[in-house]
């Protein structure tokens, strides 16, 4: 390659490098796989030590990608918080060694091994035994201050016994496996986007502004980094045993080893338990154990020269595509299922894979009948990752888009912003068993009892056809308890629970029935501003819209709902029952005449109430609070800088209240 081709590869691959950044980094959303990244990172490094004048200081070769975001206060780091060297085989280890010894001359030297945890890496410092501030990686200079975040954490102590008077750690936070499966299945039940992986979820979740929020996510931290101020520090192996001595959360998987090819031992142990670790990791970090050796080594602009990362690939395999088949989800997400010629990959027989959606089928052009890439990587599900086009039959397709779900035969639905398809028949027999999990689950009605096995065996044996029928299981009390692995005890309790369930209040309830998009807090809302069911049942979609915090997607999906006779007959059922479909009032604030059944539009800033107070206050005297002015608006209350609301207030000659007829009307 001569210079004028290198300086336009070098070009194209650093556009790429700076796409991929930024979907990896900003938006925590990457549309390229890890291996694919270093590859391109890999071959630029090589064309910039041939052509040594084509390196910019700028160069992702020379930099830690990844930048602090505008939300926070910004933090420096002092020393800079450093990616690391990878290496995915490992003839690049022993060469990392040979480095090693030759910088160290005749010392003699060992490595601690670690695992390479797959979260994002924090700094957290801690003076006189307080935890005073922690930051996230940033571009390594300086990140973001994301104290109150991480103070949510509960493995993060908040005060430790030490006579360090200063002294700050370094680790990775993560998320384990099952708590991401759970997010993203919460996720999908609010109609919300699915994370890609646990990474990104903290990545995304500790870049929230509402530390209220990050306390939903359960996150879990990793330390591996210590620097204590004006202490000399004797080894890597001796300060994770400081660390776990100050009752840091240390993870227990290093070791120290004597040479690579312990090194070469450790990392195959730790790759065969890869898949059975509660948590993802990407590889494993080798580093000197000595800190005087490593201050020999030193660093580069980039990463420590004394430590590396030796990362695992993903088990990869190539077979035919037999064919592709829809699975619809509990609530009623349509996935593309690759079903596939057996192959053995990673320890298990590979059948099916996931194809995420018809947007990832079209990108990487998935055809019936072609030869496919199947990957096993740390997710527990397979999937396919490209395809092999040398071996596509000629005569192949495109596979059609779907129209109606394979189930039901309902009409699907593609909400333009997002990627997937949906069933959204309320009734689709898919779907019941996942709506009747919701239904009973803690945040839900909290039905004790009714786990996924048992629901399963009850829609078998006809007992339950959906979630009305749940009340009803009582009149069946003989017959459960005949059946076999139920005794009298477990059915009792499972009906008391149930009846104890009719005492959940009316935002539970609506959250309960799973109308799609409807999630806990839209569920509250929209409790709070209707006050029942028939008012919900009537409200037009404009009025729901105009809610606060309510959009046109939650609107239409409550039209839909009630505009199916079977869901007005599901209501029904449900109201006989005994359930709750009425905001219960505080009755130390009875309902207001003047209020009650009125529209309020608040606009401005009220002196003795945040909107949200005022909004609580009219609510709960049978008041509505809408975000838009309309006709219908009965009252505008104007608070100082009020805006157009105002302005449109006057030319449709709605009321307009000041705070202090506000509070004469609350009062009244
Ligand atoms: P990295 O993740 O490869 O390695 C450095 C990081 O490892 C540290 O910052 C730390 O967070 C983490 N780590 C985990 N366990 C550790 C331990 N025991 N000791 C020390 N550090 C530990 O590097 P990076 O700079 O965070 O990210 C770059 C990598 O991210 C790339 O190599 C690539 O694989 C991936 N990436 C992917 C895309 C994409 O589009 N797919 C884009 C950008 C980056």
């Amino acid at each position: 390659m001569d210079k004028k081709e290198a300086a336009e590869r070098i070009r194209f691959l650093r556009e790429k490098i700076a796409d991929a950044d930024y979907k990896y980094y900003i938006l925590a959303e990457p549309d390229i796989e890890d291996y694919d990244y270093d590859m391109m990172m890999k071959e630029l490094e090589n064309l910039e030590k041939q052509f040594p004048e084509l390196i910019t200081k700028d160069s992702p070769t020379n930099r830690v990608s990844g930048k602090p975001i505008n939300k926070f206060e910004t933090v420096k780091h002092s020393p800079p918080m450093l990616s690391l060297a990878n290496s995915y085989n490992f003839g690049e280890l022993r060469e990392f060694d040979r480095r090693i010894k030759t910088e160290l001359e005749s010392q003699e030297y060992e490595y601690v091994c670690e695992l390479k945890l797959d979260g994002i890496a924090i700094s957290l410092i801690y003076e006189n035994g307080i935890f005073v501030r922690g930051a996230t990686r940033g571009d390594g200079e300086a990140g973001d201050d994301v104290t109150e975040n991480l103070k949510t954490i509960r493995t993060i102590p908040l005060s430790v016994k030490t006579d360090y008077k200063k002294f700050e750690v370094r680790g990775e936070a993560i998320i384990f496996k099952k708590d991401f499966e759970k997010i993203n299945r919460l996720q999908e039940e609010a109609g919300l986007k699915i994370f890609a992986n646990a990474r990104n979820t903290v990545a995304g979740t500790l870049k929230q502004k509402d530390s209220r929020e990050v306390a939903k996510r359960p996150i879990n931290i990793f330390l591996y980094t210590l620097y204590v101020p004006d202490v000399k520090l004797n080894s890597q192996y001796e300060n994770l045993q400081i660390m776990k001595s100050m009752k840091l959360p240390v993870n227990s998987y290093y070791r120290k080893v004597k040479n690579i090819d312990e090194v070469k031992d450790y990392c195959d142990e730790i790759e065969s338990m890869r898949d059975s670790l509660p948590y993802d990791i990407d590889g494993v970090v080798v580093k000197l154990n000595s800190i005087r050796q490593q201050d020999i080594l030193g660093n580069s602009m980039k990463s420590p020269k004394w430590a590396i990362a030796y990362k695992f690939k993903a088990k990869e395999k190539t077979t035919l595509l037999r064919g592709i088949t829809l699975q619809v989800g509990r609530m009623g997400t349509i996935t593309p299922v690759a079903e596939l010629e057996p192959v053995l990959l990673a320890g298990s027989t590979i059948s099916r894979a996931t194809l995420h959606n018809f947007d990832e089928i079209r990108r990487k052009d998935i055809r019936v009948g072609d030869y496919v890439i199947i990957e096993k990587g740390g997710d527990v599900i397979p999937k396919v990752t490209g395809v092999d086009l040398s071996r596509r039959p000629k005569s192949s397709e495109e596979f059609p888009l779907p129209e109606r779900c394979p189930v039901c035969g309902e009409l699907l639905e593609k909400p333009n912003n997002e990627v997937s398809y949906y069933c959204v028949n309320y009734f689709c027999p898919a779907q019941v068993s996942g709506r009747i999990e919701h239904f009973v689950s803690r945040d839900a009605m909290d039905i004790k009892g009714l786990g996924e096995n048992i629901i399963d065996i009850l829609i078998q044996k006809n007992f339950i056809k959906d979630i009305a029928d749940i009340y009803r299981l009582k009149e069946h009390r003989d017959e459960l308890i005949e059946m076999e692995r139920f005794g009298t005890k477990s059915i009792d309790n499972l009906l008391a629970s149930i009846e104890a369930s009719k005492e959940k209040p009316f935002e539970k309830v609506l959250y309960a029935i799973g109308i799609r998009h409807i999630g806990e807090r839209s569920s509250k809302l929209l409790a709070y501003h209707f006050g029942s069911i028939d008012a919900l049942m009537n409200a037009s979609e404009e009025e729901i819209d105009s809610i606060h915090d309510i959009g046109l997607t939650i609107a239409k999906s409550i039209r839909e709902f009630f505009s199916d006779k079977k869901s007005i007959d599901l209501i029904k059922r449900l109201k006989e029952a005994g359930l709750k479909f009425e905001i219960e009032r505080d009755e130390s604030r009875k309902e207001n005449e003047k209020v009650k059944g009125k529209i309020f539009v608040l606009t401005g800033t009220l002196d003795k109430y945040t909107r949200d107070k005022a909004k609580e206050i009219l609510e709960s005297m049978g008041g509505r609070v809408t975000s838009s002015v309309s006709k219908k608006t009965d009252y505008v209350i104007a608070g100082y800088e009020a805006g157009s609301k105002l302005e449109k207030a006057k030319s449709l000659n709605v009321k307009i209240l000041s705070e202090k007829d506000f509070e004469e009307l609350i009062k009244s």
